[in-house]
């Protein structure tokens, strides 16, 4: 990706930083995680008139009823990952782009799945624009996975299931992991689980979270 997009606002140096500083102030602490914040520019990924909102710490409205998650929810969601760079990761609701913006930085591959057209087709042309090279966007159920790429060293979920999607499991490699909101709406738990060397499972709560509905096969039915 070029660096140049986010240097391009007005007043980005200013902006950058305050954004940056309150990233660190919630514990956002690996030099590689920040350096993808200060390099991805949210604001061109969010609706023009609602761009002076861009780098405040909220969820944004993204059309079709959807959001931009806020940048410390991307945030924490990024650091639970523990990418170190080789990584092959499935995202499951592309949205926006910028998860997928970030991820791109910090692993090998991002395999992205959106089930609304229009967002698929946004994020697809954002990403492109930006010279992303490393994510690929599918239209599709993401509750599905995508068996036939998978194995996936990480998979983040970024809208909120009642339960964990039984396929995504299935398709972590040994000793991957998998992050995303899971519980009843409105008061899901972020979660992060691991699989084992030999397969098994084991699953910690990271924290209280509010997403949009993950809806598919293996998610809410509208
Ligand atoms: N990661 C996004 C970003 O960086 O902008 C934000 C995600 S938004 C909070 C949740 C997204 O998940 C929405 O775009 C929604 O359409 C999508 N979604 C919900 N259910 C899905 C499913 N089964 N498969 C794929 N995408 C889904």
């Amino acid at each position: 990706m070029s660096a140049s997009p986010m240097a391009t606002t007005p007043h980005a140096g200013k902006v950058r930083r305050r954004f940056l500083e309150r990233l660190k102030q919630a514990g956002v602490t690996d030099p590689r995680v920040l350096r993808a914040f200060a390099e991805v520019p949210r604001h061109l990924l969010i609706p023009e008139a609602l761009r002076d909102r861009a780098y405040q710490e909220t969820p944004i409205p993204i059309g079709e009823g959807q959001t931009i998650s806020a940048p410390g929810v991307v945030a924490s969601m990024t650091m639970a990952l523990q990418l170190e760079g080789h990584e092959r990761v499935l995202e499951i609701g592309t949205g926006s782009g910028y998860q997928a913006a970030i991820l791109a930085r910090l692993a090998s591959e991002v395999v992205s799945i959106e089930r609304i057209p229009r967002l698929a087709a946004s994020a697809r042309s954002a990403l492109d624009r930006f010279g992303v090279t490393n994510v690929v966007v599918f239209l599709g159920d993401g509750t599905r996975g995508r068996p036939d790429l998978a194995p996936f060293d990480r998979i983040v979920v970024t809208a909120g299931g009642p339960e964990i999607p039984r396929p995504l499991l299935e398709q972590l490699s040994p000793e991957g992991m998998l992050v995303g909101p899971f519980g009843p709406r409105g008061h899901q738990k972020l979660t992060r689980v691991r699989r084992g060397p030999n397969g098994g499972f084991k699953g910690e709560v990271l924290g209280e979270c509010d997403f949009v509905d993950l809806i598919g096969q293996n998610g809410w039915q509208r």
